[in-house]
């Protein structure tokens, strides 16, 4: 049963670069152009998340998607790991601060993906030329993203704690505001 893919959205897409600084995410390899792969393949996860997106030169994409090749998707999500400057190895099991960035990225990640939502329901709300029908879409979707949005505070404040809570969706509001 084919389920069509839709397109990796840009700014999504634009994180995805970024985190790479636009190169293979390899890092002895750093070649240029870079696509976009995914780590657990699409055709399981069936969706675009940042935490699963990479970003590797043409010829390191078709080593990923080898299956008798010796990348394998712990190594791929080791490469993906590494990129957060962040979220080195040694941190992986020291006191859960692995989980608590990992925690971090994921609520920003997602409130970074509903604030264009509102943005744009709030344009398509003001245009007069906007029918009934293309509003309530809209005011649909960022609805649908911003409970998406706080699906994830409730991991998120497990890994942290009450206190750091506050101050952090502080940071998290003016830095996916930008
Ligand atoms: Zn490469």
């Amino acid at each position: 049963m084919a389920t069509s893919r839709p397109k990796i959205p840009s700014e999504l897409r634009r994180r995805v670069l970024i985190e790479a600084g636009h190169r293979c995410a390899i890092p002895t390899c750093k070649s240029t152009p870079v696509e976009i792969a995914h780590v657990i393949p699409w055709a399981k996860v069936r969706k675009h998340e940042f935490k699963n997106l990479i970003a590797p030169y043409p010829t390191c994409h078709a080593r990923f998607d080898d299956p008798h090749g010796p990348m394998d998707r712990k190594a791929i999500r080791q490469y993906k790991a590494n990129l957060n400057p962040l979220l080195p190895i040694s941190l992986a099991n020291r006191n859960g601060q692995a989980n608590m960035l990992a925690a971090y990225q994921e609520l920003r990640g997602r409130f970074a993906e509903w604030l264009p939502t509102e943005v744009e329901y709030a344009a398509i709300k003001s245009r007069r030329s906007s029918s009934r029908e293309k509003i309530e879409k809209s005011r649909s979707d960022a609805v649908d993203k911003l409970a998406w949005a706080i699906g994830a505070v409730a991991d998120f404040q497990s890994a942290w704690g009450e206190a750091e809570v506050s101050d952090l969706a502080v940071v998290i509001f003016y830095h996916v505001a930008d």
